[in-house]
């Protein structure tokens, strides 16, 4: 579940995002909808706990995450949270199977090759495993870094406009494929786009339509 009340983030430049409140219950799917500069990516990183809201709070999977300290909302995130994020940020330096293994080092457990098998499995790429990133295609990446978002079968999975990129087939694949993972889990899903075309996939979610505040 994801609750938040009088949301406001602040910038040190002056600017400030005031975000209406979200009641999301567990197993919700919300999608934050709003034009490019309306504040998705931050209402994200808040939702993550990896920015702190100015005023407000925001409460995630039963955890108000102001009110942990900065090592335990760390491992909170690495453990219950998975993030697709607009850019992908896979090391190229490492193959597929070791990106994905770097989620066990940051959540302070034990590397399991065998999840990172299935994880890659499920979504058609366990073939790729021990290519470099480089060597895979834009899909390829995709489907690689929702993957390594669900490794760890996350309580809540927030993914920044996972479309923008993607023909009309490849983005109902991956819309389909966000579904099927987070009712699987029965995780909290939330996904930030301006494009019409996820609002049309998924009519049974809630909204909020962020708007770009006065200057
Ligand atoms: P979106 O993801 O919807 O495009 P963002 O959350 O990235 O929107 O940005 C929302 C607004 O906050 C924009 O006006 C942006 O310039 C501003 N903003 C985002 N990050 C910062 C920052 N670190 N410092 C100052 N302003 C920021
Ligand atoms: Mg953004």
């Amino acid at each position: 579940m994801i609750e938040t009340r009088g949301l406001t983030c602040g910038f040190a430049d002056g600017t400030t995002l005031r975000f209406a409140d979200v009641k999301l219950p567990q197993g919700g799917t919300l999608l934050l909808r709003g034009l490019s500069g309306s504040g998705k990516s931050t209402w994200l990183s808040l939702a993550s706990g990896l920015r702190l809201p100015t005023r407000g709070d925001i409460a995630v999977a039963g955890r108000t995450l102001s009110a942990m300290k900065a090592p335990e909302r760390d491992a909170w995130r690495a453990r219950s949270v998975g993030f697709l994020p607009q850019r992908l940020h896979l090391s190229e330096a490492l193959t597929v199977a070791d990106n994905l293994g770097l989620v066990f080092f940051a959540a302070g457990l034990p590397p399991d090759a065998q999840a990172v098998h299935s994880a890659l499995g499920a979504l058609g790429v366990a073939g790729l495993a021990q290519r470099k990133p480089a060597r895979l295609s834009g899909g390829e990446l995709q489907r690689v870094a929702l993957a390594r978002a669900l490794l760890l079968r996350p309580q809540v999975i927030l993914v920044d406009e996972p479309t923008a990129s993607l023909d009309d087939e490849a983005c109902r694949t991956a819309l389909a494929l966000l579904q099927a993972h987070a009712r699987e889990g029965g995780a909290t899903l939330v996904i930030s786009t301006h494009d019409a075309r996820v609002a049309k996939a998924l009519p049974q979610a809630q909204v909020l339509q962020l708007a770009r505040s006065a200057p």
